[in-house]
């Protein structure tokens, strides 16, 4: 603390409701819940109820706005320990604060206000298409290690609003690869990266939905009304197919993701429902069967081997990969969804749609599993190797169970046919 005074953040927007009270009625004071991080360092001030997960000392604290080109002195009520003191000449406003002293007096603290809405994006103008972005809502579905941080980084993207959904909570052996940290130990997953996303983007409008996929479906398709994008982040089978077919009846283009047993690769699919493959055309029983996925849990493991699996073999399975193994399919999905969100809104995307014409990517960690047999990485360009993406050439299946049913936009409409 030597040196540098502590400093008090207000945020912009909590102020101005102030003033716009000062205006009628002239001098005001309000009672303000005051943060004190790193004893004392730090305050943040919120003059309203927080949309976002804070965290520090409460104390009490009052915001006062006068007239006049200098603050007032004026005495401080009993129990505040923190005093923000707003002049206002004309447009000129001077800000002083005052923290009360255990031992008795003030001492001077700086004061900042935090402008929020509408400020924090505006360095990624260029790179993304903002406005665009802004009106978009999308559905994480799954907010295991890979959901959290794709609800992270499509939240610092700037879209406008996002549907969370998961039946989970937040349990110790998650902690470690979790965007989440030991302090949302139990509780809701969606609630836990609720406020995770609010702290990096507080112009977000979430919707919450605690559900099971398989088992809630009117439930997911109510909270998933109306989206632009499913990111299908889920870690069974079952509920990624479900998730398909979601993705076909209500057209919402999906990006599914899944990481490979102890996260040895990952694999990202882009469904643009009866325009490309769905996720049944590519994940046959046989192509199923041939890379295993991971599991985190071994009551899900056993849920869909098959009855003659070892319980032995099962163990081996829930071994779980690093964090940073699953970063890498996190971080493409977020690329994929970004784009598809973007196309023809232009902004720095626009060229990576042309690049992105698969719609399948295989990643490879390690030379492991289905991996083994890839050649070493080296300085050789024209062969596999892993920490690279491929995107695969992969159609729609005649015989697809969930997709072959001829899509009704694509028959002629017979009375404009004719007409
Ligand atoms: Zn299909």
């Amino acid at each position: 603390m030597s040196g540098h005074p502590p400093t008090a953040f207000l945020y912009q927007e909590h102020v101005n409701e102030l003033f716009r009270q000062f205006q009628q009625t002239g001098d005001t004071e309000t009672a303000a819940l005051g943060m004190a991080i790193d004893g004392g360092e730090v305050f943040h001030v919120y003059l309203t109820e927080p949309r976002i997960h804070f965290s520090g000392q409460p104390c009490r604290a009052t915001v006062r706005l006068h007239r006049g080109p200098a603050v007032r002195e004026a005495e401080i009520p009993a129990g505040v320990r923190l005093v923000v003191d707003i002049g206002i000449t004309g447009d000129d406003l001077t800000a002083r604060g005052r923290i009360v002293l255990d031992a008795g007096g003030t001492r001077e603290i700086d004061v900042k206000f935090v402008p929020v809405q509408g400020e924090m994006y505006v360095r990624a103008k260029g790179l993304v298409p903002t406005a665009a972005l802004a009106r978009k809502s999308v559905a994480v579905v799954g907010l295991g290690s890979g959901g959290s941080a794709i609800a992270v980084a499509l939240a610092q993207s700037g879209i406008g609003r996002m549907v969370l959904v998961d039946r989970d909570r937040i349990e110790v052996g998650n902690v470690a690869r979790h965007a989440c940290g030991i302090g949302d130990l139990g509780r809701r997953k969606t609630n836990a990266v609720r406020d995770l996303v609010l702290g990096k983007n507080p112009d977000l409008d979430v919707v919450t939905a605690d559900l099971d996929v398989v088992e809630d479906v009117p439930a997911l398709q109510q909270a998933v009304d109306g989206v632009d994008l499913l990111v299908a982040a889920t870690d069974s089978d079952r509920s990624r197919f479900m998730l398909n077919q979601y993705a076909l009846d209500l057209r919402i283009p999906t990006v599914f993701g899944r990481v490979l047993s102890r996260a040895c690769g990952g694999e990202v699919l882009r469904v643009r429902p009866f325009d490309g493959p769905c996720l049944a055309c590519v994940y046959t029983t046989q192509f199923l069967a041939q890379r295993p996925r991971e599991y985190s849990r071994l009551s899900e493991a056993r849920e869909e081997a098959q009855a003659y699996v070892d319980p032995g073999d099962l163990e081996q399975q829930i071994q779980v990969g690093l964090a940073s193994d699953i970063a890498p399919v996190a971080n493409f999905m977020v690329k994929l969804a970004l784009v598809e969100l973007s196309r023809g809104a232009g902004g720095g995307l626009d060229s990576l749609d042309e690049d992105l014409r698969a719609d399948f990517y295989v990643w490879a960690n390690r030379r492991e599993g289905v991996y083994a047999s890839w050649p070493q990485m080296g300085f050789e360009f024209t062969k596999p190797a892993v920490l690279r993406w491929y995107g695969a050439n992969v159609g729609r299946r005649a015989d697809c169970g969930a997709c072959h049913v001829p899509d009704p936009a694509s028959v002629p409409d017979a009375a404009g046919f004719f007409g």
